[in-house]
């Protein structure tokens, strides 16, 4: 691959305040194809802030990002194109209470993608293979476990073929005995090449998956590298502190 390939994610001089409040203060952050980045931090640093302005859940304030081949801040922008190339996955799952595991899966191929019922029902049953899941096509989500659940979530997002994957502490309001079924899910679709930001506290993830990771403080990327270094040699007190608290 050439060195000089484009990022897949390129983000410059990214700023967003709500009100007063400055969350986010001068981000700069490239992600290479087939890059995973995991991005820690303390809680109210911006870690979900700065991912929902990748996909533009949120408006930045100031600055630049261009994710999956899409200009997301350019007067142009497409941003149902762009979504259709960015997965998101949320730490609550969202999935619609009231359809069938099979139809969470099918309603956003069908709506945006115009598949038919038959193929997007068939990408579907592939989808829940590959995270594991079979024999619950019927199911509500209310029948499955939180893992389960997640797992579903994570289908429907490689469902619609995105070339990028955020997912914003995916494991957190998990019990912890259903936190390690969603990782190795996660760990599968990063060994096969998936670009992928993780915002996680599972550290052992973090060492064991990440190309790099990120630690915000107070909206700035305050250390950035492999992630031997950034976990177990932190070179600022405040990344130290923190995973001294968390670990
Ligand atoms: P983290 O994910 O690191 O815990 P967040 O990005 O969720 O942090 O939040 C960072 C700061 O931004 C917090 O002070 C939070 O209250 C504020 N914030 C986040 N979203 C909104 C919003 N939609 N409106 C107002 N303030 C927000
Ligand atoms: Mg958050």
């Amino acid at each position: 691959m050439s060195t000089e390939a484009t990022p897949l994610v390129h983000i410059e001089g990214l700023y967003k305040q709500f009100g007063d409040n400055e969350v986010l203060r001068g981000i700069d952050l490239d992600i290479a194809e087939g890059e995973v980045v995991c991005l820690i931090g303390p809680s109210g640093s911006g870690k979900s802030t700065l991912l929902r302005c990748v996909n533009l859940l949120e408006t930045p304030t100031e600055g630049t990002i261009a994710a999956a081949g899409h200009d997301m801040t350019g007067p142009d922008a497409d941003l149902d194109a762009a979504r259709r190339d960015i997965g998101m996955v949320f730490q609550h799952f969202n999935l619609f209470s009231h359809l069938s595991i099979l139809d969470n899966i099918a309603i956003a191929q069908r709506r945006v993608l115009h598949r038919s019922r038959s193929e997007a029902e068939a990408e579907a049953r592939r989808r829940l293979a590959e995270v594991g899941i079979e024999g619950k096509e019927q199911a509500r989500p209310s029948q499955l476990s939180g893992g389960q659940q997640q797992r579903v979530a994570i289908a429907r997002a490689l469902a619609m073929g995105p070339k990028l994957m955020l997912f914003d502490e995916p494991t957190s309001a998990l019990d912890p005995e259903l936190v390690g079924e969603v990782l190795s899910v996660m760990k599968g679709l990063a060994s096969e090449g998936m670009t992928m930001l993780v915002v996680t506290h599972e550290m052992a993830f973090a060492r064991e998956v990440a190309d790099r990771v990120l630690f915000l403080d107070g909206g700035v990327i305050v250390e950035s590298g492999p992630p031997a270094a950034v976990l177990s040699n932190p070179k600022t007190e405040r990344a130290r502190s923190f995973l001294h608290r968390i670990l």
